[in-house]
């Protein structure tokens, strides 16, 4: 439901939440300045920047966040990973964002360095998992506003669901104040995740990560990497239109707006986007939700 909806007026709009990852070339890296300069005025509650396998971006998160910093009015959190990295190495890592201004990190465990499938290893010297992590940076940064990731499919290593929210209340008795889900496309499965979740004692929002589908292809790479359900409805959407971009734009278009108008308008607050560093779907849809460049729909 949107502010447009006769009679929704005075509905609290939803906050939201922006996901880049670090640019690898200069060409990548002018890019996203176009898309945070597109988004901006959105006036997203913050936007994070992912921190690459086995902390291979550490220095381009770091410097993409540093800049966030200091050219725009944007909150950045930074994720941060325990792959293949000691205790210090990470304290140090989350010290030097301190330093700079940094008062979000976005904290994983990370994926096996071995690759996707493969049995994950701690570093001996390092966290042991994501719940230690964030204890670290509540122990050494208390104002640290620290996220975490939850799985409404379960995370492929887990044994089962409960398993699962097991860890997600770890993370949370360890100091996490949010957490923001592997992307979904079946609604009805991130409700029974929270129902499951709050039934568990976990109060902190859980909130929905939005991936909106650019590229159909590569939507499915992701889903299969990340245990995530692609169901057959979508598959059917983007059916014979592998070199037909503009309509597959305008499906994606209906199929993200479709998915947050549904969440929205059964009370879910908060949204969190995987831009995969591109604005116009994202702003689209933000726009659907009501939001407006620089709070305009405040005086709406
Ligand atoms: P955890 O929350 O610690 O664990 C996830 C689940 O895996 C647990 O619920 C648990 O049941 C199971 N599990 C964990 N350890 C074990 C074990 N040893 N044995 C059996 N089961 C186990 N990756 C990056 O590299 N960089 C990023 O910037 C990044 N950002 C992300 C942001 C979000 C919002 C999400 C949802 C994921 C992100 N990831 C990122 C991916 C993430 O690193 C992987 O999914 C990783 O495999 C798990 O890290 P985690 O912190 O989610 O794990």
């Amino acid at each position: 439901m949107t502010s447009e909806t006769p009679g929704a007026q005075t509905q609290k709009l939803p906050t939201i939440s922006f996901e880049f990852f670090p640019p690898k070339t200069e060409d990548m890296e002018r890019n996203l300045w176009e898309v945070i300069s597109r988004l901006a005025p959105l006036t997203p509650n913050f936007v994070s920047v992912t921190y690459g396998a086995g902390g291979s971006t550490r220095e381009r998160t770091h410097s993409t966040i540093a800049r966030i910093l200091s050219e725009t009015e944007l909150t950045p959190a930074a994720h941060l990973t325990c792959v293949d990295a000691t205790c210090a190495d990470v304290d140090d890592v989350v010290a030097r964002y301190y330093e700079v201004g940094v008062r979000h990190i976005v904290a994983l465990r990370g994926d096996p360095s071995n690759g996707i499938g493969t049995a994950y290893q701690a570093h001996p010297q390092g966290y042991q998992t994501s719940a230690d992590l964030v204890a670290a940076i509540k122990r050494n940064h208390s104002d640290m506003e620290v996220s975490v990731s939850a799985y409404p499919e379960k995370h492929p290593e887990s044994a089962d669901l409960d398993a699962d929210i097991d860890v997600l209340k770890a993370k949370v008795d360890a100091g996490a104040t949010r957490a923001i889900t592997q992307f979904f496309f079946d609604n009805d499965l991130y409700f029974r995740y929270l129902d499951r979740v709050q039934a568990a004692g976990i109060t902190i929002p859980i909130v929905p990560g939005i991936l909106p589908v650019q590229n159909f292809k590569l939507a499915s790479n992701f889903a299969k990497r990340a245990g995530a359900t692609l169901p057959e409805w979508l598959a059917k959407k983007f059916e014979g239109l592998d070199d037909d971009a503009d309509t597959r734009r305008l499906v994606a278009a209906t199929v993200a707006a479709e998915q947050v108008q549904n969440l929205s308008a059964r009370g879910v607050e908060n949204f969190h986007f995987y831009t995969m560093n591109r604005a116009d779907l994202v702003f689209a849809i933000s726009h659907l939700l009501g939001i407006r460049p620089n709070g305009a729909q405040k005086a709406a």
